[in-house]
């Protein structure tokens, strides 16, 4: 009598099962830049000229980014560039919006959305935020924009996404910031230079870390992280892979600096890859 395959071709079968279940998802960078964007008016240095050029990847607009799974569309912040955004991203529908924080890089472009809404007879879209992110914002949010309040450190089910909603530091004067986890794939902060204990043991393990690297070189308590702070974080996060967004206007032009970034992260052993996001970068997840 022999109890030998059933075992095997079960656990092969439920992993097949398991795997099917998996949806695709997939992250796409809207802007990269940081407060101001890439280029600047009148600016003749390299970075700027660099970003001029017909398709560079060097011209990055205001930091924002859409997560789509299953055929819905969450958007992550509603920077000053929306509008332009959305037309180059081919995005016609929303079914959600996060903010990660108040600042104006992040909401400048509401009462755009509350335009885009009604000109598309689009249905009202929730946007999730921190309690104080909405307290600060209360003026600025069209009829069409439904704001929800959003607990530090809660999971929610959005646009049938998991999304925990971890507080991070983005200065020491303590704007309310947070970083997202989507499922147990994805953690998304474009504005951070610091989380808590219990945020790095959430994050901890999550295979794509999407992360802040505003400045190119270290400084102090700027309310972002600088490029090597984002390797050394990204290292006690334990990811299979690293994207560095915000970039900000100490960078050199991207492919310049993507080469650098790279050397860095080989020189800090860091054993994980490292790309340089830039905008309409597509991440499938
Ligand atoms: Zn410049
Ligand atoms: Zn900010």
């Amino acid at each position: 009598m022999s109890y030998g395959p059933s075992y095997p071709v079960e656990t092969v079968a439920s992993v097949y099962w398991i795997r099917s279940r998996v949806k695709a998802m997939r992250l796409t960078i809207l802007g990269s830049g940081s407060s101001k964007g890439i280029s600047r008016v009148g600016h003749r240095d390299a970075l700027c000229v660099d970003a001029r050029k017909k398709g560079s990847k060097s011209r990055r607009r205001r930091s924002s980014a859409l997560v789509e799974q299953a055929g819905r569309r969450i958007l992550i912040d509603v920077s000053p560039d929306f509008l332009s955004q959305m037309k180059r991203a081919r995005v016609s529908r929303l079914d959600a919006v996060l903010l990660t924080h108040a600042h104006a890089d992040a909401t400048g472009g509401l009462s755009d959305l509350g335009k885009w809404i009604r000109l598309r007879r689009h249905d009202p879209v929730t946007l999730y935020a921190h309690p104080d992110t909405i307290r600060r914002l209360r003026r600025s949010f069209p009829k069409s924009i439904i704001p929800i309040p959003v607990r530090p450190f809660r999971m929610i089910t959005i646009a049938g996404m998991n999304i925990r909603f971890i507080p991070v530091r983005h200065g020491m004067r303590g704007i309310a910031t947070y970083g997202f986890r989507f499922g147990r794939r994805l953690f998304f902060a474009s504005d951070m230079d610091a989380t808590s204990p219990a945020g790095i043991k959430i994050i901890h393990g999550t295979p794509t870390i999407i992360l802040d690297g505003a400045f190119w070189e270290y400084k102090r308590l700027r309310g972002h992280f600088s490029v090597p702070d984002t390797l050394e974080f990204a290292k006690t996060i334990r990811p299979r892979r690293l994207i560095i967004t915000q970039s900000g206007h100490s960078f050199p032009p991207h492919n310049l600096a993507e080469a650098e970034i790279r050397r860095l992260a080989k020189q800090k052993s860091c054993p994980f890859p490292v790309k340089l996001a830039y905008d309409g970068m597509k991440i499938e997840i």
